[in-house]
């Protein structure tokens, strides 16, 4: 016989679907509550025993707190005693897509992604190949067979497709004592002061040595291959001085055709919350905002006179609509012309603008002279607005002429291009991600035929670890 204090009773239960049913849980012991879907498992577990605790606790507040944290609701229940403070852990909502994915809903995924970091093949995301990694004995030895008895520069990669004037990277390998850099494809040799047109992008490597490769016992090559490796982030570029080719060697993952270096891959490359894994352009989140045609001009039936472009509204005697005016001029339409009948090239200007400069007639503007203005179209004019008014009032008003779509860098996939071109059994990460869940099943049983002897000894202390979840 338990004691009063020993147990949660609860009298007269109602909330949802409970019957005004009356239990009794022992204290100090794992109760489980089972029984068919819409029986009312959660109704008593969460909306009645857990919603009452949480109520009493917060009604031990001052009163000012509990402005902040806002009245609960008495749950509809006679009476409960013997209930102590309470936490709810947590329960697992199941997924609103019908395709149950193991995605975000599991833990299955820290997993994927260690297995991934592990195991996973990388592909060149610029050429396709599979990227190539050698140790810095196996560089030198390449370079002394390929190269023997040629004029070579070895060359240390700095600055790969980036803007900049580079002026302190000239000045720094000048103190350090290099003579020469190789600018945009071209050995210039480093002077005082040197810099380069910073609106344009540059690719700038150090010449760390010229020499004429010797044979097998090289210690002039080695050395400096070390170097240029050191200086280069473990990546160097040979260029044959008589034929100017290049190649690229690396003791990081590298795309043998391009030079496209990865860094180590890591668990966290494949994280979409993370900022080694998440996709740059959408920040991990798969969507970006998009200015949707469709809410710009919702009736095609309407003219511009009429409010036809929704940002814009009625015609008012403004610039803006002078401007269409002209544009639509030389299309023989006018503003009160339906959008439905204008040609598309003339809707196309409207809305992108157009490089060719419209003309403004003189008694519009009350000048002597027509005047010619350039038109950026409505896209530009709005996207103005979201980037430079930052009151919630402009960008709520913007919001309205919204989307969102699929980010077409990552389509969707959320991570960044060097973590979706890690492959197993021609899969990246997301692909398997996505995968239901008889799928995956299917997956994780065969992948190990596709597999080399590496990449098995890692599944299988996978496997066992996910056994043993
Ligand atoms: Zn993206």
């Amino acid at each position: 016989m338990q004691r009063e204090d020993e147990k949660i009773n609860v009298w007269g239960a109602r909330v949802h679907n409970l019957k005004n049913i009356d239990v009794v849980i022992p204290r100090n012991s794992l109760t489980v509550i089972t029984g068919l879907s819409g029986s009312g498992k959660s109704s008593l577990a969460f909306d009645t025993i857990f919603a009452e605790g949480q109520r009493r606790y917060i009604e031990t507040f001052s009163a000012y707190a509990r402005n902040f944290l806002g009245n609960m609701e008495r749950p509809d229940v006679d009476k409960i005693t013997g209930l102590s403070p309470v936490i709810s852990i947590e329960q697992k909502t199941t997924n609103k897509n019908p395709r149950s994915t193991v995605g975000t809903t599991t833990e299955i995924y820290d997993y994927l992604r260690l297995l991934y970091a592990r195991a996973g093949i990388a592909y060149s995301y610029q050429s396709g190949e599979k990227m190539v990694k050698y140790t810095e004995e196996k560089v030198i030895q390449m370079i002394q067979t390929n190269y023997a008895n040629k004029r070579i520069y070895i060359l240390a990669p700095l600055v790969r497709q980036r803007k900049g004037h580079y002026r302190e990277l000239f000045e720094s390998m000048r103190r350090k004592g290099y003579l020469y850099m190789r600018v945009d494809g071209e050995i210039l040799e480093v002077t005082r002061g040197m810099k380069v047109d910073r609106y344009k992008n540059h690719n700038i490597e150090v010449v760390i040595d010229k020499l004429a490769v010797q044979g097998s016992d090289d210690i002039r090559l080695a050395n400096s291959i070390k170097t240029a490796m050191k200086q280069g982030e473990g990546v160097l570029m040979i260029m044959d001085k008589d034929t100017g080719s290049i190649k690229n060697f690396s003791k990081r993952l590298m795309d043998p055709a391009t030079g496209l270096a990865y860094s180590d891959p890591a668990p966290n490359m494949f994280s979409f919350n993370s900022l080694e894994g998440a996709c740059h352009h959408c920040k991990g989140l798969g969507v970006i905002n998009e200015i949707d045609i469709n809410k710009v001009i919702p009736d095609n039936k309407k003219n511009i006179h009429d409010g036809a472009i929704a940002p814009l509204g009625k015609y008012k005697n403004q610039m803006i609509f002078w401007e269409l005016e002209a544009i639509l001029g030389n299309y023989d339409c006018t503003l009160k012309t339906p959008v439905k009948d204008i040609p598309t090239e003339a809707i196309d200007e409207i809305l992108h603008g157009s490089l060719k400069k419209i003309k403004i007639s003189k008694d519009k503007v009350h000048t002597n002279s027509d005047y010619f203005i350039e038109f950026n179209g409505i896209i530009k004019y709005l996207q103005d607005v979201i980037d430079n008014d930052e009151s919630s009032t402009g960008q709520k008003w913007a919001d309205q002429f919204m989307a969102e779509v699929e980010c077409p860098e990552c389509h969707g996939m959320r991570l960044k291009k060097e973590s979706l071109s890690y492959k197993i059994w021609d899969k990246n990460i997301s692909e398997v991600a996505n995968m239901d869940i008889l799928e995956l099943k299917d997956w994780l049983e065969h992948v190990e035929e596709h597999l080399d002897e590496q990449q098995k000894r890692l599944h299988t202390k996978f496997s066992k670890k996910l056994k043993l979840e």
